[in-house]
């Protein structure tokens, strides 16, 4: 269930409704948000709803069934919207996500950055912390791929986002970007979840490639149930028995997590397939499943990018790319902007 406190509930009143939950044997995790404070709880049952939601200071009682509660769309309501500097992710303007994989140079993010902001990203993405498969692959510049995103970010307005891999990049990447991102095979670290919830900062929860729906929204509750309920998540294809691609996008899991999470959803059409070819129509059929916005690798020169090339586009493609999802996107109420309209 989750228990909705009133906003003017007194410490006491909070206090005795937890102990009442405690000795009724619920495992509970309270977060304070723009809602006021709201207690997720899961126990065998046994309590009495209507004498909890009678209690002083609470507002409602909602029964959630699902084993996440925080993140739950059970609550009602619209999409929760996160918000990073002036940037709203999960209002009525798609927000894009764009830039190489991992950095390189400054010439390459600068060039990058320049022409995805132009084409109308709002966020730099750049990878410098790499977990890759093989220890002989690139695993990126670290502190100074940091030190390039947010030289990059400031001199073009551009917002960034960069993946954190375990606690200490988290710490390094805290003071130089706007975003973190969990990748997929992160996805259920718990402890780097909880250090993620501890931070506050705005964060990218990417589907582990081997993760249920289910699975994946608990990721999330154990970000918001750490204290930060800026949560996004991200859809990037899982693994299957087919190999054409690289993942398997399953574009189902967005309308299906719209329905059960209030969390704002968006789609990684580069990862998902592997494949530049395939991005444009995954783009448009992640924004026409209800997506609320992309992230999207392109590279100057992906012949000669260090990572992810085969499935990285030209700033030329994601310029035609960007024209492209704006008639799907007016198509299902949406526009491809800045972020910020409601
Ligand atoms: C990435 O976005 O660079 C990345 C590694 O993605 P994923 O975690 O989805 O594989
Ligand atoms: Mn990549």
């Amino acid at each position: 269930m989750i228990v909705v406190m009133e906003l003017a509930a007194r410490a006491e009143q909070i206090g005795a409704v937890q102990q009442k939950l405690v000795q009724a044997g619920y495992v509970m995790q309270a977060v304070k948000g723009a809602r006021g404070l709201i207690i997720g709880a899961a126990g065998k049952g046994g309590i009495d709803h209507q004498a909890l939601a009678a209690m002083p200071g609470v507002d409602r009682v909602v029964p959630v069934r699902q084993p996440y509660k925080l993140v739950s769309r059970d609550l009602g309501g619209e999409t929760s919207l996160v918000k990073v500097k002036d940037l709203v992710i999960g209002g009525r303007d798609l927000t894009v996500i764009a830039g190489p994989c991992a950095v390189e140079s400054w010439e390459q993010l600068l060039d990058t950055a320049q022409q995805v902001s132009r084409a109308g990203a709002v966020v730099l993405r750049g990878g410098a912390f790499k977990p890759r498969s093989s220890p002989y692959s690139f695993q990126g510049l670290e502190v100074k791929g940091l030190e390039l995103l947010a030289a990059v970010g400031a001199l073009t307005g551009l917002l960034t986002i960069t993946e954190v891999v375990d606690e200490a990049s988290l710490e390094l990447a805290l003071t130089y970007v706007d975003l973190v991102q969990i990748g997929s095979r992160n996805m259920q670290n718990f402890r780097l979840l909880q250090a993620v919830g501890r931070s506050g900062k705005p964060v990218l929860l990417k589907r582990g490639f081997a993760a249920t729906v289910e699975e994946w929204l608990l990721a999330a509750e154990y970000i918001v149930a750490s204290g930060n309920e800026n949560v996004v998540l991200c859809e990037r294809g899982i693994r299957t028995f087919e190999i054409a691609t690289r993942n398997t996008l399953d574009l189902s899991a967005v309308a299906l997590v719209k329905k059960r999470s209030h969390l704002p959803v968006m789609v990684d059409p580069s990862h998902a397939t592997g494949d530049r070819d395939l991005v444009g129509p995954m783009a448009r059929a992640a924004v026409a499943a209800g997506a609320d916005g992309l992230i999207v690798e392109v590279h100057p020169d992906p012949g000669r990018a260090l990572c992810d090339g085969a499935q990285s586009l030209t700033p030329e493609a994601f310029v035609a790319l960007m024209q492209e999802l704006q008639p799907v996107a007016a198509a299902v109420g949406r526009a491809v902007g800045g972020g910020g309209a409601l």
